[in-house]
């Protein structure tokens, strides 16, 4: 349930109530907004008496139950949306942040090559793969712990700031050690031991959308990750399996304005994943300014021919350029309708 304090409640009646709800068996999470207070009480079902006398406590102003099944991410309990930070850059404060790199950190000319364009073209997150998720055990599996080092040699380089997959509750510490952000991959998703090592890190977390999973399976993966500790996820929409063979996946755009109306998390698309094919990147990367999303990420390679992974969806820097010139018109065109 969510209990709503007034404007001008005091920390003692705040604690108050904080225990009154522990007393109940729920489990409270306090959420302070510019203008007020908000606890949100954690537990199975919401029992009216307790609503009732919760309501009646000192200042507290209303208390209802939430309808959702995610609770803590859910706009519910949040009407703000999250702003998510990583050094100077914020995400999810109406601005547009672009990640962008190569699918595998292959060795240092190519993500030096690749840091450099993309900074230059206005990227500010690089983004990079050192442990990969391959289909096939055959396949390049990452160059693990070198690959992050390289990544960070790229941000002292560039001043970008470094966002890189972790696959394993293995891998957390040294990922963590060197990433500004860690993503979690659509494959691991619904790896709950994962989300709650990740709820007790303290960087924030990209959490991908996995291959077949619902918006709300989506939010409660999100929801596993807050519960533990780490409000600090930002969503990304990566495409999901549908009937269509002609694209990798299907991008569902619609899921952009829709976890906008469910969640105060930031939401970012992934244009290269969720087609598979180059020339569709930049229209989609487009669209999903249009759409309200709080950034892109995108795979860009100086020379997809020769790419590890994911060639033909990695753009050259050249279009990658094009695509930063094509997208700043609806960057500032929106600006004014992005809840
Ligand atoms: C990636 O971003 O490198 C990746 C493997 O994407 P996804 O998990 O969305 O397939
Ligand atoms: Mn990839």
């Amino acid at each position: 349930m969510i209990i709503a304090m007034q404007a001008e409640s005091t920390t003692e009646e705040i604690d108050n109530v904080c225990q009154r709800i522990r007393d109940f068996g729920y489990m409270p999470h306090v959420i302070r907004g510019e203008e007020r207070t908000v606890i949100a009480a954690i537990g199975h079902g919401d029992k009216k008496e307790h609503i009732e006398q919760l309501k009646s406590l000192n200042g507290v102003e209303n208390a209802f139950p939430i309808l959702q099944p995610f609770k803590l991410v859910s706009r519910e309990v949040k009407k703000q949306k999250s702003e998510i930070r990583v050094g100077d850059i914020k995400i999810g404060d109406g601005g547009f942040v672009v990640m962008a790199g190569p699918c595998s950190v292959e060795g240092r000319e190519q993500i030096m090559a690749t840091a450099e364009a993309v900074a230059e073209s206005g990227a500010r997150i690089l983004r990079g793969g050192a442990y990969k998720p391959r289909t096939s055990p055959y396949d390049f599996q990452g160059l693990a712990e070198e690959g992050l080092k390289l990544l960070a040699e790229a941000r002292e380089r560039t001043g970008l700031k470094i966002i890189t997959e972790v696959l394993d509750t293995e891998d957390v510490e040294i990922v963590r050690e060197y990433a500004d952000i860690l993503q979690v991959g659509a494959r691991n998703m619904q790896n709950f031991a994962l989300l709650k090592r990740l709820g007790e890190v303290n960087k924030p977390i990209m959490l991908k959308r996995g291959l077949s999973a619902t918006i709300k399976e989506f939010l409660l993966s999100a929801e596993y990750i807050v519960t533990h500790g780490n409000h600090e996820v930002i969503l990304c929409e990566r495409g999901i399996r549908t009937f269509e063979t002609a694209t990798r996946n299907t991008l569902d755009l619609a899921a952009v304005p829709l976890l906008n109306e469910l969640t105060h998390l930031p939401v970012i698309v992934d244009p290269s994943h969720g087609t598979g094919k180059r020339s569709l990147v930049r229209p989609l990367a487009r669209a999903a300014v249009a759409v309200g999303g709080d950034g892109l990420m995108t795979e860009v390679h100086p020379c997809p021919e020769e790419a590890w992974s994911d060639g033909p969806q990695s753009l050259r820097p050249d279009e990658f350029a094009l695509l930063m010139k094509e997208i700043e018109p609806y960057v500032n065109l929106r600006q004014g309708f992005v809840s």
